[in-house]
């Protein structure tokens, strides 16, 4: 319990609605989505701008206390769980997309920034911010880069790391740092922006991130592919890759995994299947037609009878469970852990092929629904199963 006139000091300094100290308010502080492990801080502060997240920090230099920065808590190494008590720093209110900057195909936006609104930013503009971690929907910017997060694009696209251009924040000492730029060719001396990215939060609070932007797909075809065993399945992985094709998406699900997908959204999926693959090729659409074909000829050999023009389910996607709203903006309004929404739903009936939609916190995201995503005349998924 910290005494009255640090909690005083700092509703001064950071505002007043910006400081939390009540017991019921930093319970749902005390965690992350990392399973088993929870602390509680002793006070929370969710600051607007640089002042406010500078008198923090010398709050906590002062007084001695240990401070966890916490974007929106969906991490998945403990590393915004408050071990030592102390001090939470929330960034999600330092939340402004300051630039898309269409000459030189770059964003920066300040590190509480939810991902997907800067994806739609730059889709606005008819750009493309390729990294989406499954959580996307609710993580930061801010957290994207301390945990350099890739998602299900990674394998052709990348991850946070390949887009990040320049870092401004905060070391705990209160010094400034600038690292990076727009030029591609900042190449002299040491990169401290690599050495902070990834870095979880070790070596100082990132509030502004400038990233790379890259001209959307413009076309894309999906496939999904059923297997008796997960062996198959990798084997086709390796034939795919070994042929010369990088798909968007390469995802493969277990039994285990297919299982728990149809216990929670009931979409319909094979539960006596071994494995099954989720592959999406994009680009260019001379590109996208080959590369579908290629990959429909490793299916085939690899003894996956196709299916053509079906509907992927019988069913719209419509998970069973309704979605609960994670922390955002401050504590949240239950404890339960930080879950975006499920990929799925009646309007994007497809996993792979689901691209962010619009977060409603946003007025970036409000005002632009344009999407990156190719033309809606793609064709429907191509489903493979195995032969009898
Ligand atoms: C359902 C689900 C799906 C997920 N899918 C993926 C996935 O596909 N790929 C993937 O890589 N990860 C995934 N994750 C993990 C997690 O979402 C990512 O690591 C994400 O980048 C964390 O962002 P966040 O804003 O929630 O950060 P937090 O969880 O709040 O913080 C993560 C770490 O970063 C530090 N940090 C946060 N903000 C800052 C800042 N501004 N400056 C300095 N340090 C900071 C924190 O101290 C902590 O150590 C998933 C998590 C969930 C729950």
């Amino acid at each position: 319990m910290l005494n009255r006139t640090i909690i005083d000091h700092l509703r001064r300094e950071v505002g007043a609605g910006n400081v939390y100290h009540e017991k019921e308010d930093l319970l749902v502080l005390g965690y992350d989505a990392t399973p088993e492990i929870s602390a509680l801080p002793d006070v929370a502060v969710f600051p607007h701008n640089i002042d406010g997240l500078r008198a923090a920090l010398e709050t906590c230099r002062r007084e001695s206390l240990a401070l966890t920065p916490r974007g929106a808590a969906t991490g998945l190494s403990g590393g915004s769980t408050p071990v030592r008590g102390g001090m939470v720093l929330g960034l999600t209110r330092m939340n402004r997309i300051l630039e898309i900057d269409e000459e030189n195909l770059t964003a920066t936006a300040e590190a509480g920034v939810i991902t997907v609104d800067l994806f739609n930013a730059a889709a606005a503009k008819g750009l493309f911010y390729p990294p989406d971690p499954g959580s996307q929907n609710v993580s930061t910017l801010g957290g994207n880069v301390a945990e350099n997060a890739g998602g299900l694009r990674g394998l052709k696209y990348g991850v946070t790391r390949n887009y990040v251009m320049a870092l401004s924040g905060l070391l705990y000492d209160g010094t400034e740092f600038h690292t990076g730029g727009k030029c591609v060719k900042d190449v002299a001396g040491y990169s401290l922006r690599d050495l902070l990215v990834g870095s979880e939060g070790t070596l100082g609070i990132i509030t502004e991130v400038t990233v790379r932007l890259i001209s959307p797909p413009q076309d894309k075809r999906t496939l999904l592919a059923y297997f008796r065993d997960i062996r198959t399945a990798g084997e086709a992985v390796s034939r795919i890759i070994a042929a010369r094709i990088i798909p968007a998406t390469l995802e493969i699900m277990d039994k285990t995994t297919i299982n728990c997908v149809e216990d929670y959204a009931g979409i319909g999926l094979p539960r006596d299947m071994g494995a099954l693959l989720l592959i999406e090729v994009d680009g260019h659409p001379a590109v996208v037609a080959e590369e579908a074909e290629g990959v429909r000829k490793i299916l085939e050999e690899v003894r996956a009878d196709r299916r053509c023009g079906r509907t992927p389910f019988a069913k719209p996607l419509t998970p069973r469970r309704p979605y609960s709203s994670p922390p955002r903006g401050g504590p949240p309004s239950r404890p339960s852990p930080a879950f975006p929404r499920p990929p799925f739903s009646k309007t994007q009936p497809f996993p792979a092929a689901a691209l962010p939609k619009p977060s409603p916190r946003s007025n970036v995201s409000r005002r632009n629904t344009a999407s990156a995503s190719p033309p809606s005349a793609t064709p429907a998924t191509e489903i493979f199963t195995p032969r009898r």
